[in-house]
């Protein structure tokens, strides 16, 4: 077996290859050997179409099986995966193919695979050593332009096994499957943890509170971003019957408000694990299984990560070395010099302490931390003082452009309420140079596939807020 990622999830494919590995809102079911097939044509067609080694595959699809029989094709045949955000438009997607450069653009897996079924089944996989490439992975793109982020075939596999052992994957588990498949969290840290158990997936093509709820019944493991559980604890049919058969709920992609947290073991008795990940490392630190789990913190480096805050400070940016750490962006050698230091640590751009227990706690992104009239402000700090103010279901806090101090610290509120009256309360709360000088309210704030705040986007909104 070479290190191609391939090899390994195969080799825990369940012998039995008729069990079911997708199933389908339809209630019909696609089984491993249907995905280990599909697999074995793609990889067909793309040599019949001369793809070589290294080559980059594209795609731009709507969530399917067939994509993941794509993905793992792509990754049999020694080529390169590149999933692009279904929501791009016609340019964006220009940029990204000019960038990637693939030989390949799928745009239509189900079609794609049904032509793939008249090339042979290549039964044998490409070899690939661990430091090779697998998946070029765009970031969301929430700080700036979206980058390439390298991972090879030992990234993946080193914290798709980590993954399986820390939140203790078997055999018997179903997990539900509701994310999307262009990022890190739906594509190799849902995927790879239920292929790694030869377990099955509920494969919801979104999250929707109907399907999700159904699901849920025959479900034992949710991975999901907070909106999914603040969307289910919305909805008063998500009673504690309505998990019981869950044995976790994994959270991650942005951060979970301990809010979301204290209301859903109010409601169904269990506590959401919380981890934190990203394109160029997948997943960096959990929350245990078995263990305190605490609202607000992302746990513990995963074994075999080296964190560190740099900077010298209790708080500062999350550095972290380990066999997911990325290799580089894709054709940025510069930009990739940047974001690692001399002993090759990468700096996440993430602000984040350690707590005596060594568990981590992150404060925001450093491209979001405002200095206002010479002061750092930390806007989770703030944040987390408004949303427990009455009327405030989710505060964003932002730097705006202001004459006196450089920066004015600006809440976008997500509630009802009197903007003088959450200023006093913040102002009780918090040093004067934290509070708010305005607070603006919303009906919804925005957020990309992942739920994650845009925060650039409030910033442009409300750049002539102090003008
Ligand atoms: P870009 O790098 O293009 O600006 P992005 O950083 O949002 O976009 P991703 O790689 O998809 O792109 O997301 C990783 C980021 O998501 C992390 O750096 C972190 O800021 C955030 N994140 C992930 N999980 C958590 C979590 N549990 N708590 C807080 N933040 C999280
Ligand atoms: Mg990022």
């Amino acid at each position: 077996m070479s290190a191609n990622l391939y090899d390994l999830l195969a080799s825990r494919f369940p012998d039995d290859r008729s069990k079911p590995c997708f199933l389908l809102n339809d209630g019909s079911a696609i089984s491993y050997g249907a995905l280990e097939a599909g697999a074995a044509h793609v990889a067909g067609r793309l040599r019949a179409e001369g793809v070589q080694i290294g080559d980059r595959v594209a795609l731009q699809a709507e969530k399917s099986a067939e994509v993941i029989m794509i993905y793992l094709g792509v990754l049999k045949a020694g080529a390169v995966f590149v999933p692009l955000n279904s929501a791009y438009t016609p340019a964006e997607v220009d940029y990204f193919l000019g960038d990637a450069e693939p030989k390949v653009f799928v745009t239509d897996p189900p079609a794609w695979v049904a032509e793939a079924r008249r090339h042979p089944a290549i039964a044998d996989t490409t070899p690939r050593d661990a430091g090779d490439l697998a998946s070029l992975i765009y970031t969301s793109g929430t700080t700036g332009r979206s980058k390439g982020a390298m991972l090879s075939h030992g990234n993946l596999a080193d914290n798709a096994l980590a993954l399986h052992a820390a939140w203790g994957f078997t055999s018997e588990d179903v997990l539900l499957h509701a994310l999307p498949i262009f990022h890190v969290h739906g594509l190799f840290v849902a995927l790879h943890c239920a292929l790694l158990s030869g377990a099955p997936m509920v494969w919801l093509p979104k999250f929707s509170d109907a399907e999700v709820l159904a699901g849920l019944k025959r479900s034992t493991v949710m991975m999901g971003v907070p909106t999914f559980y603040t969307r289910l604890l919305s909805n008063p049919a998500f009673t504690r019957e309505a998990s019981a058969g869950v044995r976790l709920f994994i959270s991650g992609s942005a951060p979970l408000l301990p809010s979301t947290f204290e209301e859903f073991e109010a409601r169904t008795g269990q506590r959401i694990l919380e981890r934190y990940g990203m394109s160029e490392a997948v997943i960096i630190t959990t929350n245990p299984l078995h263990g305190e789990r605490i609202a607000g913190s992302v746990g513990f480096p995963l074994p075999g990560v080296d964190l560190r805050i740099g900077g010298g400070e209790e708080t500062g940016i999350i550095q972290i070395r380990g066999p997911s750490v990325f290799s580089g962006y894709w054709r940025m050698p510069e930009k990739t010099a940047e974001e690692f230091t001399s002993d090759g640590y990468f700096i996440t751009g993430d602000v984040g302490r350690r707590d005596p227990d060594g568990r981590v706690w992150i404060s925001g992104r450093a491209k979001d931390l405002i200095i206002s009239g010479g002061y750092n402000v930390y806007p989770k700090e703030v944040e987390l003082v408004l949303d427990e103010l009455p009327g405030v279901t989710e505060s964003a806090v932002i730097g705006v452009s202001h004459p006196d101090f450089g920066e004015g610290v600006v809440a976008v509120v997500m509630g009802q309420g009197d903007e003088a009256t959450l200023i006093a309360e913040a102002r009780r709360q918090l040093a004067a140079y934290k509070a708010p000088k305005r607070v603006v309210f919303v009906d919804e704030l925005p957020r990309n596939a992942m739920g994650k705040v845009q925060k650039n986007l409030l910033r442009d909104r409300f750049a002539d807020l102090f003008k």
